[in-house]
């Protein structure tokens, strides 16, 4: 791709509306457009990024047997009513009025929708479990929408939910979700914590919030710094094997506000494991048994010949949000240097040629290069733009491809400066510079 045919409307200063790194970075790139108040489009940059977010989480919810579906955005308020929680949602919720009078909604969440289209068809313990997820967009009407799409008011999530047969086997499938948030997390060069949590307007009693740590997240978190060094490698996806890898994290303390108690955590963290600091809750699991399933009549033949309610766990991931979080996780905002991590970078790699008017030279070994990149499945963007080097450079390090090859007037016929954004050049082949690339690749 060539940059003077890309909509990426960069921003020469920070603009000054943006209150943290991430929304002053995705303005400044022109990743994303407020429409109005929490609202955005998302133009090319950062709906690449999205997307590759996205696929990454869909691919780890396959892995865990959850099946993917599409609901709408807009429900009706009857199944809402059913729940008791159309009154008790509050304003958040977005309330429509279609042409025959009927209340509807924009969804805030799924439960409702979701355990009505369960209900209608799954009659049997045999069936179970289920687990299915969708990726969409919600809306709500938050109060103070804030720091560009970390809280907006409409805002892209994955949300999946777990129908089984008791509460032993929903604990169950609570841990396929636990893991697989845990690996998702990983895959986006994220450390997530775990965190006890409070369940809020969702209701129940069993769940955690998964939060990354950043001095300008909205969640106070109060840890024990041990829970940073585990990991879940040889976790498998078995019953037992599931319930040791949560008690591993749930040995250490790990709360944010809402579940804090200064004298517990003084008494069970000693003093030099103490981590008292914020973060961005990025995903949320809650176990709530049949909150949903009882009030809504979702219930199910049992091996004696009873029924029973099922019993339901629901599991958000903020998709869109964690655009933002990544970015305040890697964006070296001093050095406006932002380095996306290979697994969801808009571009592997940015080729920055010097260009003299009289002399194309640079640009044509440009396009044999990205022509050899294309090839092995390497995209690269390509500053073909007449701009003077150091703003070039500017440039593509605010657009954060991982890698750049500068070809400048010292490059030579096969030596390549190469370089990681942010890092030293180092003089390599193309077919080294490739090598690398698909190596890394390869292993996320
Ligand atoms: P918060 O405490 O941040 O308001 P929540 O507990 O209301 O989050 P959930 O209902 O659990 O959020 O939603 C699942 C995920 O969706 C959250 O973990 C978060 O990543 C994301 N999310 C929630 N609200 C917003 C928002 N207003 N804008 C962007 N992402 C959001
Ligand atoms: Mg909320």
């Amino acid at each position: 791709m060539f940059l003077s045919n890309s909509f990426i409307p960069i921003l020469k200063n920070n603009p000054s509306e943006a209150k943290i790194k991430s929304h002053q970075l995705m303005l400044r790139v022109g990743m994303i457009k407020q429409a109005s108040a929490g609202i955005y489009s998302w133009l090319p940059l950062g709906f690449k990024v999205m997307k590759k977010i996205e696929d990454i989480v869909r691919q780890e919810q396959n892995k865990i047997g959850a099946q993917e579906i599409l609901m709408p955005t807009i429900q009706s308020s009857e199944i809402w009513k059913e729940s008791g929680r159309y009154d008790d949602y509050g304003e958040e919720m977005l309330r429509i009025t279609d042409r025959q009078n009927r209340e509807m909604l924009y969804g805030p969440t799924n439960e409702e929708q979701v355990t009505e289209i369960f209900r209608s068809s799954i009659k049997s313990y045999k069936s179970l479990p289920q687990l299915m997820y969708h990726i969409q967009w919600k809306f709500r009407d938050e109060i103070r929408p804030r720091f560009g799409i970390m809280r907006g008011r409409e805002f892209y999530m994955k949300d999946a939910y777990s129908f089984d047969v008791s509460d032993e086997e929903a604990f169950y499938s609570y841990n396929k979700f636990f893991l697989s948030y845990l690996r998702t997390f990983k895959r986006l060069s994220l450390t997530a914590i775990p965190m006890a949590a409070d369940t809020g307007p969702i209701g129940g009693n069993l769940s955690h919030e998964f939060v990354i740590l950043a001095d300008t997240g909205e969640s106070k978190i109060f840890t024990d710094k041990r829970i940073f060094d585990l990991d879940n490698d040889d976790t498998k996806l078995e019953k037992i094997s599931l319930q040791s890898m949560r008690k591993k994290y749930e040995q250490f303390y790990a709360v944010t506000d809402e579940k804090f108690n200064k004298e517990e955590f003084e008494k069970i963290v000693s003093k030099e494991n103490q981590l008292i600091t914020k973060g961005i809750e990025v995903g949320h699991i809650f176990y709530f048994g049949d909150k949903y399933s009882k009030p809504m009549g979702a219930s199910v033949d049992l091996p004696g010949g009873k029924k029973d309610f099922v019993k339901m766990g629901s599991y958000g991931i903020g998709v869109s949000r964690l655009v933002g979080a990544i970015i305040e996780a890697k964006y070296d905002e001093k050095n406006e240097i932002m380095k996306w991590p290979l697994s969801v970078a808009p571009y592997d790699i940015a080729i920055i040629p010097m260009i003299n008017k009289n002399d194309t030279s640079a640009l044509d070994s440009a396009n044999n290069i990205n022509k050899q990149l294309l090839k092995n499945n390497i995209d690269a963007i390509i500053d073909d733009t007449d701009e003077n080097f150091s703003s070039k450079i500017k440039k593509m390090n605010l657009i954060g491809a991982p890698y750049q090859i500068i070809i400048g007037k010292k490059s030579e016929a096969d030596l390549l400066e190469f370089k990681e954004t942010g890092e030293e050049i180092q003089n390599l082949p193309l077919g080294k510079i490739i090598e690398i690339i698909t190596k890394r690749k390869n292993s996320i």
